[in-house]
C-alpha cells in the first residue's frame, strides 16, 4: 500500500493539530475522551461531529475486563461512571443451548484452577475426571463459582477479573461530558459533503449540510456502519467474513428489570442465531441476532417478543449488518474506528474492547513527524491480526456444536474455518492444549472453557496428574474447591452489593 505523507498533516509550531472526530456514539466519545487526555490542549485541537438526526446504533451494552484499563487512564471513578451509566457488573456469559438443546455452560473471566510450569490445570482435572472425581471445571474458578451463585463484591483488596454491563446511550453522554470539560468542541451536525485534496486524496475539510466547513489534519472515522469516511470517501474496502460468521441481523428492545440483576449476560440459541440478555440497574437489554437467510424479520419480531421477561420499554429496532473487517482501518489521515472500522458479531462483547485497544494503539503511533507509510501499515497489521484472533474465538462457538437438525447449526458445524482455528481444535482435541500468543486477546482459560462447553473432548491430556498419587491430587484439588466455595459463600450477593455502592 502506498501513503503519501501530506506536509500538512503534523504539528507545527504555532498552529494546533487538527483532530475531527466524524461521529459521538461509544466509539466517537471514547476516542475524543481518550485523546483529550493524553495529548496536550495547547498543541491539539480536538473537535467531534454528530448528528443528532442520524442518531447512534444503540446497542453495545457489555463489555469485557479491559474496559477499566481504560477507565483507569482516564481516572475515572468506577462509582461516578456505575450511576451515570446505571452499569451492573458482569462475571462472563452464560451460553444456553448451543452444543445442543439444553446445554448451559458459563464462559467467565477467570482464571482456571492453578497452573504449573508443565503444563495448564485442565490436565489435573481430567485426569481426576478419569478416575471419576473431580467434579465440574467451574468449581475451580472463583469468577464463575460468584456468577452461578449470583454474587459479587469488589474493594481494594478483592481480586475478582469483572467487566460491566452499561446504557450505551449513557456511556457516550458520560464520555460527552468528560471530553467536553477537558477541552473537546462538540459540533452538531450532519456532514454533506467530504473535500479532498486533489493530489493526494487526503481528507482536507467535512462541510455540514447547513454550510458550515471543518478543516482537519487528522480525521478519525466514528459513522458506525457506514463508514462515511473511509469506506464512502476513501474507499479503503471491506472483507467480508459472512462465510464464516453468517448472522446479518439483531432486532433489539429494552424491557423493565423484573428480578434482581444477574452477574452476567445470558447468550441464548435459538434455530438460527442467538438472543442477548443483559441487566442493567434500570432496565435489561435485549436482542435476538439471527441470518435472515433462516428467519424472516416478522419471525424473529415475534420471537423476541415471545421470549422476553418484563414489559418492553421501546419499540424493536432492527439492525443489519455483514461481518467482516476494513481492510485499511488507517488510510491517508484517516483513521477508522468502531462499527466503521468493522464488525465480527456481539457474541463475546469485543468491539468495546476493540475501540479501546484502536484509540490506544493510536496514540501509540500518533504521527507526530507527519503521516508515514511504515507507520500506517504498522497500525493496520496489528489491527488485522488482533480482530482475526477475536473472530476465530468467535466461530468456534458457532462451529462447536452438535445441532445437525437446524439448517442454520448444520451449516455452522459443518462449514470450513480458517485453519489458524483448525489449529487450535486440532490440539485441543488430540492432547487438550490451549496455547496462547501474544496476540490473544481470549487467553488460555477462555478457550478451555468453551471448548468443553461447546462439547470437545480431548482425546488425551498431558501426564503430569498422574506424578502425583490420586489421593495427593484429590487432597489439592478438594482444598482449592474448597476455598472458592467458602469466599463465594462469604460474599453479598450482586443485587445488595450494587444497592449499596451504586446509591448517590
Ligand atoms: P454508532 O453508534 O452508529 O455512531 C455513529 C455516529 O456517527 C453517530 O453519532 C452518528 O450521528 C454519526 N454520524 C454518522 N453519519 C454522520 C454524518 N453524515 N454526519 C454527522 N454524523 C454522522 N459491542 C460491545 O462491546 N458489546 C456488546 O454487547 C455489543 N453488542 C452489539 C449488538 C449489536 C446488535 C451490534 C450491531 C453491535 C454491538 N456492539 C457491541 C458493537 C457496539 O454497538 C459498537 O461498537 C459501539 O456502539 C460503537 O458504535 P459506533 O460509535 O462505531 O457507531
Amino acid at each position: 500500500m502506498q501513503v503519501q505523507a501530506n506536509p500538512s498533516s503534523r504539528p507545527s509550531s504555532g498552529n494546533a493539530f487538527r483532530i475531527v472526530i466524524l461521529g459521538g456514539g461509544t466509539a466517537g466519545w471514547m476516542c475524543a475522551a481518550g485523546l483529550v487526555r493524553q495529548l496536550d490542549a495547547a498543541d491539539y485541537d480536538i473537535s467531534l461531529i454528530e448528528s443528532d438526526e442520524i442518531g447512534t446504533v444503540g446497542v453495545g451494552e457489555a463489555t469485557i475486563p479491559t474496559i477499566r484499563t481504560f477507565h483507569r487512564f482516564l481516572e475515572i471513578d468506577e462509582r461516578d461512571f456505575m450511576r451515570a451509566t446505571q452499569a451492573t457488573f458482569k462475571l462472563g456469559i452464560a451460553f444456553e443451548n448451543w452444543a445442543r438443546r439444553g446445554d448451559r455452560y458459563i464462559h467467565s473471566f477467570g482464571r482456571v484452577g492453578q497452573s504449573i510450569w508443565m503444563g495448564d490445570f485442565q490436565h489435573m482435572w481430567l485426569r481426576a475426571r478419569a478416575e471419576g472425581t473431580g467434579g465440574a471445571l467451574g468449581d475451580y474458578c472463583f469468577e464463575l463459582t460468584a456468577a452461578e451463585a449470583g454474587k459479587f463484591a469488589t474493594g481494594p483488596d478483592a481480586k475478582i477479573n469483572y467487566a460491566y454491563h452499561l446504557d450505551a446511550s449513557r456511556y457516550a453522554v458520560f464520555l460527552r461530558q468528560f471530553s467536553e470539560a477537558r477541552g473537546v468542541t462538540r459540533v452538531e451536525g450532519k456532514i454533506g459533503q467530504v473535500h479532498q485534496h486533489p493530489e493526494t486524496g487526503f481528507i482536507e475539510a467535512l462541510d455540514l449540510a447547513d454550510g458550515r466547513r471543518i478543516e482537519g489534519d487528522l480525521f478519525i472515522d466514528c459513522t458506525g456502519f457506514r463508514g462515511l469516511l473511509i469506506e464512502q470517501t476513501l474507499k479503503a474496502g471491506y472483507e467480508d467474513w459472512s462465510h464464516w460468521l453468517p448472522t446479518n441481523r439483531a432486532l433489539a428492545v429494552q424491557t423493565k428489570a423484573v428480578q434482581p440483576a444477574l452477574p452476567y449476560t445470558r447468550a441464548i440459541a435459538h434455530e438460527a442465531g442467538w438472543q442477548w440478555q443483559i441487566p442493567l440497574q434500570h432496565r435489561v437489554g435485549n436482542g435476538l441476532v439471527y441470518c435472515s437467510d433462516y428467519l424472516s424479520d416478522d419471525a424473529a419480531h415475534d420471537k423476541l417478543l415471545a421470549n422476553i421477561d418484563g414489559e418492553t420499554i421501546t419499540d424493536p429496532r432492527l439492525i443489519r449488518y455483514v461481518t467482516g473487517r476494513r481492510k485499511r482501518v488507517w488510510d491517508k489521515n484517516c483513521v477508522a474506528l468502531g462499527l466503521a472500522s468493522g464488525f465480527v458479531e456481539p457474541l463475546e462483547s469485543t468491539s468495546i474492547h476493540l475501540i479501546m485497544i484502536g484509540i490506544t494503539r493510536l496514540i501509540q503511533s500518533f504521527p507526530f513527524n507527519g503521516i508515514k507509510p511504515a507507520l500506517v501499515e504498522h497500525y493496520n497489521a496489528l489491527a488485522e491480526t488482533e480482530l482475526e484472533r477475536v473472530r476465530d474465538f468467535i466461530i468456534l462457538h458457532y462451529h462447536l456444536t452438535e445441532r445437525s437438525d437446524d439448517p442454520f447449526w448444520d451449516r455452522c458445524r459443518t462449514m470450513d474455518i480458517p485453519a489458524t482455528l483448525a489449529q487450535r481444535i486440532a490440539l485441543f482435541r488430540e492432547a487438550a492444549l490451549t496455547p496462547q500468543t501474544a496476540d490473544d486477546l481470549f487467553q488460555a482459560d477462555s478457550w478451555l472453557q468453551v471448548m468443553l462447553g461447546q462439547r470437545l473432548e480431548p482425546a488425551s491430556y498431558h501426564h503430569m496428574g498422574h506424578m502425583l498419587s490420586i489421593e495427593h491430587m484429590q487432597r489439592a484439588l478438594g482444598d482449592l474447591k474448597g476455598n472458592i466455595a467458602s469466599a463465594v459463600a462469604r460474599m453479598p450477593t450482586h443485587q445488595a452489593f450494587l444497592d449499596q455502592y451504586c446509591t448517590p
